[in-house]
C-alpha cells in the first residue's frame, strides 16, 4: 500500500512524449501547444488611436493653438493620403493609425466641433501630453519576442492571440490513444432491461465526460463480464494504447480477477492499493509497450477521484505541463473524519470571500458522484475532524 502522495509521484515519474502534430488553427482550442510563439511584427504594428477624436501636434497647443481645420478623416485600417501642418488636424477614429506627423489624440467630448475645423476647449489644468489616446507602436511587444511559451493550453485568450500573430496551424501535442474496459456481471448499458438486481454503467459515461473536458476522446471501449478467460482476451487488445483504464474487479471479492490478468499479461505492477477514501483498492502498472494502466475500484466516484488526481495528471506531465498543486480554502462546514486514510471529499469552491461548500454524498458508492461539484478536498490522514472555517487543502477540477 501506497500514500496518495506516492502514488501520485510513481505516475508522474512514468511520463513520456505522445509526440506532436500540426494542426489547424480551427482545431487548436483546448490542446498543448508544442512550439514557441514568438511576435511576427511589433504589436501594435503602427500608432493607434485608443480613442474617437482629433490627432494633431502637441507643439501647436504648447504655442497656444485652439482652433483646427480638419484636413481628413481617418477610419480603422485606412491610410492617410494628406500630412497636417502648423493648425491642422485629422479627425480620427478608434483603430485608425495615427500618421507620423500628429502626436497627440483627443477626444472628441474634449472639443467643440464644428463642420471642417474643431475648437480645443479649454481645461484646467491642461491635460495635454505627447501621445495621449495613443498606443505606440511596439508598445505591448516587439517583433520576434517570445510571446507563448510552451507547454501552453490553447484557452480563449491564447486562441485570440494566435490568431493576431497570424498563425494558422500550431503545432500540438498528440493526444494519447486511450481505451477503457469496464467490468462486472451486474452492469447494464442505460436503456437495456435492468433486473431488480442489476445496475447501469455510470463509469463508461462519467469518464467519457471527464476525458472530453480534457478534450479527449476514448479510442477504443468494451465492456465485460467477469470472467477471466474473457476479460485476458479482451485487455491483451488493449495493452498497445498509451492508456488503459480498467474499472471494477481490483478489489479482494472472489469475482475481482483484474490485477492476477494484469500480471499474467505482463503489465508491470506500479503499486496495488492507495492509503486514500475513495480508491483504496486502485491498481497501477506499465504495459509491456510502455502504456499506462490504471485498473480502479468499479464504484464511480473512486473513478472520478481516481481520474481527477492520477489520470489526468500524468495526461497533463506527458503533456509538459505542469501538474495543479492543491490550493487552500476555508470550509464552510464541520466534517467528521471517517477512516485513518487520506479522505477525498466533493466541494464547491463559492462566495465572497470564497470557501468550500460539501456537496452531499453518502461514501463512495453514492451515485450523486458529488455532483455540481467543482473541486475535490483533502481531508488528510492523521488529522482529526475538520472544524467549520478551517483550512482545507483541494484540487480544483477547472
Ligand atoms: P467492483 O470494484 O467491481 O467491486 O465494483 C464496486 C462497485 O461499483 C460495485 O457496487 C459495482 O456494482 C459498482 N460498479 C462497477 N462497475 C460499475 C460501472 N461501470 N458503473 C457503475 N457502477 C459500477
Ligand atoms: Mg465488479
Amino acid at each position: 500500500m501506497v500514500s496518495f502522495q506516492e502514488a501520485q509521484d510513481i505516475v508522474l515519474a512514468q511520463v513520456r512524449s505522445f509526440g506532436t502534430e500540426e494542426v489547424m488553427l480551427d482545431e487548436a482550442f483546448g490542446r498543448v501547444l508544442a512550439e514557441q510563439i514568438r511576435a511576427d511584427r511589433d504589436y501594435p504594428p503602427f500608432p493607434r488611436a485608443t480613442m474617437d477624436g482629433y490627432a494633431l501636434r502637441y507643439a501647436d497647443l504648447v504655442q497656444g493653438a485652439r482652433l483646427f481645420r480638419v484636413v481628413e478623416t481617418l477610419f480603422a485600417g485606412s491610410q492617410a493620403v494628406s500630412r497636417i501642418g502648423s493648425g491642422e488636424c485629422y479627425k480620427i477614429m478608434t483603430g485608425a493609425a495615427v500618421p507620423e506627423d500628429a502626436d497627440l489624440v483627443i477626444r472628441r467630448e474634449d472639443v467643440r466641433e464644428g463642420e471642417k475645423e474643431m475648437e480645443v476647449g479649454m481645461k484646467d489644468p491642461e491635460p495635454w501630453r505627447p501621445y495621449l489616446n495613443i498606443a505606440r507602436q511596439g508598445e505591448d511587444l516587439r517583433a520576434g519576442d517570445l510571446v507563448i511559451e510552451m507547454p501552453c493550453r490553447c484557452d480563449p485568450a491564447v486562441m485570440g492571440l494566435l490568431a493576431t500573430l497570424g498563425k494558422s496551424t500550431v503545432a500540438v501535442a498528440r493526444r494519447p490513444q486511450i481505451g477503457l474496459i469496464t467490468t462486472g456481471n451486474e452492469v447494464v448499458k442505460p436503456g437495456d432491461p435492468v433486473s431488480p438486481v442489476q445496475i447501469r454503467n455510470s463509469n463508461h459515461w462519467m469518464l467519457m465526460a471527464a476525458l472530453r473536458r480534457e478534450g479527449l476522446r476514448l479510442t477504443s471501449y468494451k465492456h465485460t463480464e467477469d470472467d477471466p478467460g474473457k476479460m485476458m482476451k479482451l485487455m491483451e487488445g488493449f495493452l498497445h494504447l498509451d492508456v488503459l483504464i480498467v474499472t471494477g474487479g481490483v478489489s479482494a471479492g472472489d469475482a475481482d480477477h483484474v490485477p492476477r490478468i494484469l500480471s499474467e499479461l505482463g503489465v508491470r505492477r506500479l503499486f496495488h492499493k492507495i492509503a486514500m477514501r475513495p480508491g483504496k483498492p486502485t491498481w497501477c502498472g506499465i504495459s509491456p509497450e510502455g502504456g499506462m494502466v490504471f485498473a480502479l475500484p468499479g464504484n464511480p466516484f473512486s473513478c472520478l477521484v481516481n481520474f481527477a488526481l492520477l489520470i489526468a495528471p500524468y495526461i497533463h506531465a506527458c503533456w509538459g505541463l505542469e501538474h495543479s498543486k492543491p490550493m487552500a480554502l476555508p470550509l464552510r462546514e464541520a466534517r467528521r473524519k471517517r477512516t485513518p486514510l487520506d479522505e477525498f471529499f466533493p466541494v464547491r469552491i463559492e462566495g465572497s470571500p470564497a470557501m468550500l461548500t460539501q456537496m452531499p454524498l453518502n461514501g463512495s458508492g453514492d451515485i450523486r458522484l458529488g455532483m455540481q461539484a467543482n473541486a475535490l478536498a483533502m481531508h488528510p490522514a492523521g488529522s482529526g475532524d475538520l472544524g467549520a472555517g478551517a483550512e482545507v487543502a483541494f484540487y480544483s477540477f477547472v
